[in-house]
């Protein structure tokens, strides 16, 4: 079975996720933005084993520490949709424009598309492609554990920006609805910020998408 542990990392308390199944202990983790030490440090404790490195979507707080951790552990880079390239080709502006450390540059082993898997150990989760906060933002959904890993697609009584290059508010409403909600009310998301939620309690009570 699928198991997970969020770490917030950055500045911008970014929920990088750790993904592992719990019968071969293989990892994968999900927008390592920052803080390597800290989510090498939690991989260590958790005694798995980190095989492959999974993005939503290439802002810097998801995407910045991308290059280096694959370059230091030799780890493939999937995802996210090539929509997002140009964010990819602008992470060092990013970088310091809100301070971060400088960026190794990175290219994705594979980019990822609606209908897509992604694999790790005995575990697979379903990809989809919700744009809208960026044009290649991904999610990632385990039916096993109903769970989905949305990035900044939705979060607890908000959604993602939409002020960005590239950026559509329209699409993203769309995203969530055609492409999240099907997943079902039950199923919890993690969302690239805060705390947890359910989409049948965003359904309910987020006033950006209440009754969509
Ligand atoms: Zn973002
Ligand atoms: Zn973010």
């Amino acid at each position: 079975m699928l198991r997970y542990l969020t770490v917030p990392v950055t500045a911008f308390q970014q929920n990088c996720s750790i993904v592992w199944c719990d019968e071969t202990l293989a990892a994968a983790v999900i927008d390592p933005g920052g803080d390597l030490p800290r989510i090498q440090a939690e991989v260590a404790r958790l005694g798995v084993k980190l095989e492959q490195i999974w993005l939503t979507h290439a802002h810097i707080d998801h995407a910045g520490g991308t290059g280096t951790l694959a370059r230091e552990l030799g780890l493939p880079i999937v995802g996210p949709h090539e929509g997002d390239q140009f964010w990819i080709d602008g992470l060092d502006q990013q970088s310091r424009m809100f301070g971060f450390p400088p960026v190794e540059p990175f290219k994705p082993t594979r980019w990822l598309h609606d209908g897509d898997s992604v694999s790790i150990g005995h575990s697979t989760l379903a990809v989809r492609h919700c744009p809208g906060h960026t044009p290649g933002h991904v999610v990632f959904h385990s039916a096993e554990i109903r769970r989905c890993f949305v990035g900044d697609v939705l979060f607890a009584g908000s959604i993602g920006r939409t002020d960005f290059p590239g950026g559509d508010h329209a699409t993203l409403i769309a995203s969530i609805t055609q492409r999240l909600w099907p997943m079902g009310d039950d199923t919890v998301f993690i969302p690239g910020h805060g705390p947890e939620s359910s989409f049948g309690r965003e359904r309910r009570s987020n006033p950006h998408v209440r009754g969509t």
